[in-house]
């Protein structure tokens, strides 16, 4: 399976890493590409897009075209995984906390809203043990840097796990949204899952 990481910045080579690792583990066939242009995109089974800044992800894939390709690809039914920004990213709707209205260019294909740096000052970066019942009892420690919060979901969204009483993460028809960085922690578990609703 070929797994395209869109890679213009923030995490993309990690999630990389974490794919490489995966496929040691379980003897799966995967093989990632970091996407930069549409045509990258050609032939991908899946994508994921990494932890970073939303805004910039957005404005530099929207200059080169790819935001569009990407979308359309989303639309018709690309599974894909979206860790932190790439989670703001993937939803219809997006506010900061802070600022409010970000009018900042979306893939806009999960019925989700999100907050960014939801979680404010005081807890701008920590690590906290989640619990994630679709992956298994053991906790997953999540990771969050700056991170957004899910604050509504609607359609057939799915609540994956929660902190504070919001959702940190949610899914809908093979599309993951991820508050915090599973690929920062070496636990394979979220990929898995990820890759699991790909192979289908
Ligand atoms: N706060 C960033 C944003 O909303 C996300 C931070 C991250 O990806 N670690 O774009």
């Amino acid at each position: 399976m070929k797994i395209g990481i869109i890679a213009l910045q923030g995490g993309f080579y990690e999630h990389h890493y974490m794919l490489r690792k995966l496929a040691g583990e379980t003897g799966w066939s995967i093989e990632p590409v970091f996407v930069r242009k549409p045509s990258d995109l050609r032939g991908v089974d899946a994508v994921i897009i990494p932890g970073g800044e939303s805004t910039t992800i957005g404005v530099v894939a929207r200059r080169l075209g790819l935001l569009e390709e990407l979308r359309d690809l989303l639309a018709s039914g690309l599974p894909a995984m979206g860790t932190c920004a790439g989670a703001a990213l993937l939803a219809k709707s997006v506010r900061d906390r802070v600022v409010g209205e970000t009018k900042q260019p979306l893939l806009a294909v999960m019925d989700i809203e999100v907050v960014r740096n939801y979680f404010g000052r005081q807890r701008e970066s920590f690590e906290v043990d989640l619990r994630i019942p679709a992956i298994g009892g053991k906790p997953f420690r999540g990771v969050f840097i700056r991170a957004p919060a899910i604050t509504r979901l609607w359609g057939r969204t799915q609540k994956l796990a929660e902190l504070d009483g919001v959702a940190v993460a949610a899914e809908e028809d093979g599309k993951l949204a991820l508050a915090f960085h599973p690929e920062l922690t070496g636990d394979t578990r979220l990929h898995r899952y990820f890759m699991e609703r790909v192979k289908r």
